[in-house]
């Protein structure tokens, strides 16, 4: 930068609104914002200035999103572009192959974590040779051609595929359909975890296909259901159940979803595993299901809940925490002497501590005592952003019922 990145339009902050991104946290918020050039657009960089006046990051505007700056580089040399972008894509990757090795085929491994890579914005998610690519902010969605550049070098992807999450329309004027990039990835994608077999249906099944935040969560799982009889609520596609079986010689398992095609696949999946036998699974709504299995007096050695993202907005958190205390309690009334609950919320809204007293709660609800033997999060390809506590969001605590 021949001017030092001097030229580049500047956002001014309101009065002891700096100290966060000082402190590197990567949104920038409408509310904190006292000035801002009229008319800039979409994807424009910007420097974040105090009120001061001083210098304190790089981001990308966008006036349509109440995030209204992402921030990217605390660097006054470096400012947003072609070498960054190309710079954080490698070092995602480059992370990701100290866990899983060079060779991904037949894994499926989040490649790019949005703020936990400095890349706020951005999901990547691959599945054997096929990358997923999900964009949530329209910002950066206009530094596309770079970081898919970047992507092709550092993946060489057979195919790449856009998913888009609910709701990125209205928050952030990202008019963005799934579809291809280049190619079209076979229906279904395999790919092995903890020595279980899954298909994944990258274009149509939920976030990218699987939940690979919860990998090691399954395997953590496992270990403690050898001999039970399980009960998997929310199962999708057969995750936690089939690694029970499989990896945790657990004895039975019975998976619920209320998701037609989600059902449909772990059905499948448990047939690919030679596991069909030991593995039902009902399409259903979980409160309706677990209200007929009190009725019936049934119960259960172990149960895993693992809900959809009950809270959405911070107005929403009291609603959800009812909501989770009153699944989690439920849940222990089926759940046997000696049972193991494996808990999980993937709210970020609900933090660890909160959620442990909703844990507690319900243990006080049902009657029954209740000891947490592990508290775990999303799996290492996931990972937490000192910076941005938000990716902080899954909750998976082990816990012991008696
Ligand atoms: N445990 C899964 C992931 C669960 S995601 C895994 O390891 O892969 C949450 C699931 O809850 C989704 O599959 C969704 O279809 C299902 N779901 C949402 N609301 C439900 C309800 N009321 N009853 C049953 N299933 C529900």
């Amino acid at each position: 930068m021949s001017d030092n990145g001097t030229s580049f339009p500047i956002v001014r902050l309101r009065k002891r609104r700096a100290l966060p991104f000082y402190a590197r946290h990567p949104w920038v918020f409408a509310g904190a914002i006292a000035a801002a050039p009229r008319d800039l657009p979409p994807g424009a960089v910007v420097r974040l200035h105090s009120a001061e006046d001083e210098f304190i990051a790089y981001g990308l505007y966008n006036p349509t999103s109440n995030i209204r700056v992402r921030l990217y580089s605390w660097d006054p040399d470096v400012p947003p572009g072609e070498a960054l972008w190309r710079d954080r894509v490698q070092q995602a990757v480059a992370f990701r192959k100290t866990l899983f090795g060079p060779d991904w085929s037949g894994r499926g491994v989040r490649a790019v974590y949005s703020e936990s890579d400095g890349l706020s914005g951005l999901t990547v998610d691959c599945y054997d040779r096929h990358a997923l690519v999900q964009w949530t902010s329209r910002a950066l969605w206009e530094h596309r051609e770079p970081i898919l550049a970047a992507l092709d070098d550092t993946l060489q992807p057979q195919t790449v595929w856009i998913r888009t999450e609910k709701g990125i329309r209205e928050a952030e004027g990202l008019e963005l359909a799934d579809g291809p990039l280049r190619g079209r990835p076979p229906r279904p994608v395999f790919i092995e975890e903890h020595g279980v077999r899954f298909g994944v249906d990258v274009t149509e099944g939920q976030k990218t296909g699987f939940y690979l935040d919860q990998r090691d969560n399954r395997l953590a799982a496992a270990r403690y259901m050898a001999g039970r009889r399980v009960l998997d609520l929310f199962c999708y596609t057969g995750g936690f159940g089939l690694t029970a079986l499989k990896a945790g010689a657990a004895r039975q398992v019975l998976a619920v979803d209320s998701s037609a095609s989600a059902v449909e696949v772990a059905r499948a999946n448990a047939e690919l595993n030679e596991l069909a036998d030991r593995f039902h699974i009902e399409q259903a709504d979980v409160t309706a299901f677990l209200g007929r299995l009190i009725e019936r007096g049934e119960r259960f050695d172990a149960v895993i809940l693992d809900p959809p993202k009950y809270a959405r907005s911070r107005a929403g958190v009291p609603r959800a925490v009812k909501a989770y205390v009153k699944l989690n309690t439920t849940a222990l009334k089926v759940l046997d002497a000696g049972g193991i609950l494996v808990t999980c919320s993937c709210s970020g809204l609900v933090d660890r501590s909160q959620f442990f007293e909703i844990l507690a709660a319900a243990a006080r609800e049902a009657d029954r005592t209740v000891r947490v033997l592990e508290q775990r999060g999303a799996a290492a390809d996931h990972p937490v952003a000192t910076t941005c506590v938000e990716t902080d969001y899954l909750k998976c605590f082990i816990a012991h019922v008696e």
